[in-house]
């Protein structure tokens, strides 16, 4: 494949996925709307703009540059036992995506890195533009774990491009608002998330905060005890009690949310006032 068209690919599967989602998130959606799509979706796509910038100019060069180094040095945990190329490549994008249920675990349980995190969490619906509606700071923090999973399990160019393209499909299709039938549903999440699956995590609950960290393959919630299926979506609402208010959701108070005085996410602010 001719390096033009290997870069061209990511992106056009994405634009070919979204189109799908779009159309079944239009056809069969599994939660009712709080606010108009059109609005969400374009203050949605003006945060994940100013998030794709760090994630262009900081985190792709490291993590490219990085990948170069530990492949020509061959450093990390994928060169520990003599393997075909192949299988070490797979190797290094399964520990990705396991060390990005760690990576997600942290940015709930740090108080530091749960300032920005909760940005993606306090929207009230969920879909497809939820999936890149990350704070710029939340990916400025996450390049310093990038660096770190990159160097010790010594993941290639390639490795990298692949996880990055699978994870990008991933958070994008199990953020959409898609109701599957459940039998197919419930066949998708033995191996990957689902939009169901996610939405228990994204759901206004305590209780659900810890549900379904993985962000690719399921089998790292199964092992760790967060894997959870049991809760009928029809009784859940998105987003976090405490920002439940229109000012809450508007493009101003989600850049600038990280930096004020912090409130206990899981204290409503409409049930005190009510
Ligand atoms: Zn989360």
């Amino acid at each position: 494949m001719n390096a033009r068209l290997r870069n061209a690919t990511p992106g056009a599967l994405l634009a070919v996925e979204l189109l799908v989602l779009l159309v079944f998130e239009a056809r069969r959606p599994l939660r009712e709307k709080t606010e108009s799509k059109w609005r969400r979706d374009l203050r949605n796509a003006a945060v994940a703009t100013i998030a794709a910038i760090p994630v262009a100019t900081v985190e792709r060069p490291v993590a490219m540059r990085l990948a170069r180094m530990t492949e020509q040095r061959k450093f990390g945990i994928v060169h520990v036992a003599r393997i075909p190329e192949p299988l070490r490549t797979m190797v290094a994008v399964v520990l990705m995506d396991y060390s990005m249920y760690w990576w997600h675990a942290l940015t709930h349980r740090v108080g530091l890195l749960w300032r920005f995190h909760a940005v993606h969490h306090v929207d009230r619906d969920m879909d497809a533009s939820t999936a890149f509606r990350f704070h710029a700071g939340d990916m400025l923090l996450s390049v310093l774990w990038r660096a770190l999973q990159i160097a010790i399990i010594g993941v290639s160019p390639l490795s990298y491009t692949i996880w990055q393209t699978s994870l990008t499909l991933s958070i994008a299709f199990h953020h959409a608002d898609i109701e599957l039938a459940p039998a197919l549903e419930k066949r998708i999440a033995w191996f990957f998330v689902t939009p169901h699956l996610h939405g228990i995590h994204h759901a206004d609950r305590e209780d659900l905060e810890s549900a379904n960290w993985s962000s690719g393959l399921t089998i790292w919630d199964r092992i760790h005890g967060t894997f959870r299926d049991d809760v009928a979506h029809d009784t859940l609402r998105m987003g976090l009690p405490a920002y439940r208010d229109d000012r809450d959701a508007a493009f101003a108070s989600l850049m600038t949310m990280p930096f004020g005085a912090q409130r206990d996410a899981w204290v409503s602010n409409h049930d005190a006032r009510a």
